[in-house]
């Protein structure tokens, strides 16, 4: 994020009383909406059954939402395509993970050794297609590698294979999901290989819990990669899943949330800018640029304020229209939360009179 104080030089003379010169409006954009402490997201590989006659009621019990990495040549993507469609209408995110799942380990067929260039950019292309035309509204897909391979083909071509396999991946997801050990920093991830929190196969909930404690304690993002639930391959127990799910659901402070919703607001975060205008003592402009794609990058970004405490009761305005927010005092400082939908042009923080004034 990139803020610029072009107009922090008349703050001084505007503010007024020594208080206020002592501390000026400080803007900033939460790591994670609403300044939650981490974000979680789960989800689950290779379209198989029991994602949706065992993981949908489990999420839908928990008010989550997943994400569904789908090989589309699989049988149950083609079979049961209306439930599919309806997990997306519920919230969660279907994602491309091929049409046949090619992948580098000598017992899971097809063999990626054996594609060329043409034959994984069509898996990705294919698979991408298929999922669209499901999806009523869609806002960009996500990919996750098969096996976690991130090339193909013959040993010798490894190095110029895995050039193209970004190169494809790029030009059909905005972001990627690997293999991995462990939590992302979102200030530093790489979005075309974004890991996992290692293997989950066989693990109870304590279990399964221990692996995001680095990413709740670091404030960072951990990423669950499931398969089977109560059947299917590599699978947890349902019971498993249902503890794990309920404990998200409890701890509100924690975004359990899609990879691609947490991927958007990692990618809108780093580019927004705000520049900041002091218009008089009892008001603040902010301007927003959102220079990422809008048809992908929709979600509010979470504006953190912090403002002189004279200013007890505020009005928070995008665009004209009022914002919700969440006001707090500490140490002769108003902080601000305020969620700003994606692509406002102008949020006004006004000072309002204690008599008249409300809080949004
Ligand atoms: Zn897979």
């Amino acid at each position: 994020m990139n803020i610029k104080w072009k107009y922090l030089w008349i703050l001084p003379a505007l503010m007024g009383t020594a208080a206020a010169q002592n501390s000026v409006p400080k803007v900033s954009v939460t790591r994670w909406p609403q300044d939650r402490t981490a974000a979680i997201s789960l989800s689950f590989d290779d379209g198989i059954n029991t994602h949706l006659d065992v993981v949908r009621p489990i999420l839908r019990k928990h008010h989550l939402n997943g994400t569904f990495f789908v090989a589309t040549g699989m049988g149950p993507w083609q079979k049961r395509k209306p439930e599919w469609k309806q997990l997306a209408q519920e919230g969660d995110e279907l994602a491309n993970h091929t049409v046949h799942h090619p992948c580098l380990l000598p017992e899971i067929a097809p063999h990626s050794q054996d594609y060329t260039p043409d034959m994984m950019e069509r898996e990705i292309a294919s698979a991408n297609q298929e999922i669209m035309q499901l999806l009523e509204h869609p806002r960009g897909l996500t990919f996750a590698y098969p096996c976690g391979n991130v090339s193909f083909g013959k040993p010798q071509d490894e190095v110029k294979n895995a050039a193209l396999y970004l190169r494809y991946v790029s030009e059909h997801a905005f972001g990627a999901r690997g293999i991995g050990a462990g939590p992302e920093n979102p200030d530093e991830l790489n979005v075309l290989d974004i890991s996992d929190l290692g293997p989950t196969a066989g693990k109870g909930f304590l279990n399964l819990l221990q692996l995001a404690e680095p990413a709740l304690q670091e404030h960072n993002w951990g990423v669950y990669c499931f398969h089977g639930v109560g059947g299917d391959w590599l699978s947890i127990t349902p019971e498993a899943l249902d503890e794990l799910a309920g404990y998200f659901e409890r701890h509100s402070e924690i975004w359990t949330t899609t990879f691609g919703d947490v991927l958007r607001y990692i990618q809108e975060r780093k580019a927004a800018s705000i520049d900041i205008k002091q218009n008089e003592n009892s008001s603040l402009a902010l301007t927003l640029h959102w220079p990422m794609d809008k048809r992908i990058y929709d979600i509010p970004l979470t504006l953190k304020v912090e403002i002189p405490a004279i200013w007890e009761q505020v009005r928070i305005e995008g665009d004209g229209k009022p914002l919700s927010s969440k006001v707090s005092v500490q140490t002769g400082m108003t902080i601000l939360l305020a969620d700003v939908p994606s692509q406002t042009m102008l949020v006004t923080i006004t000072k309002t009179e204690r008599e008249h004034g409300q809080i949004q």
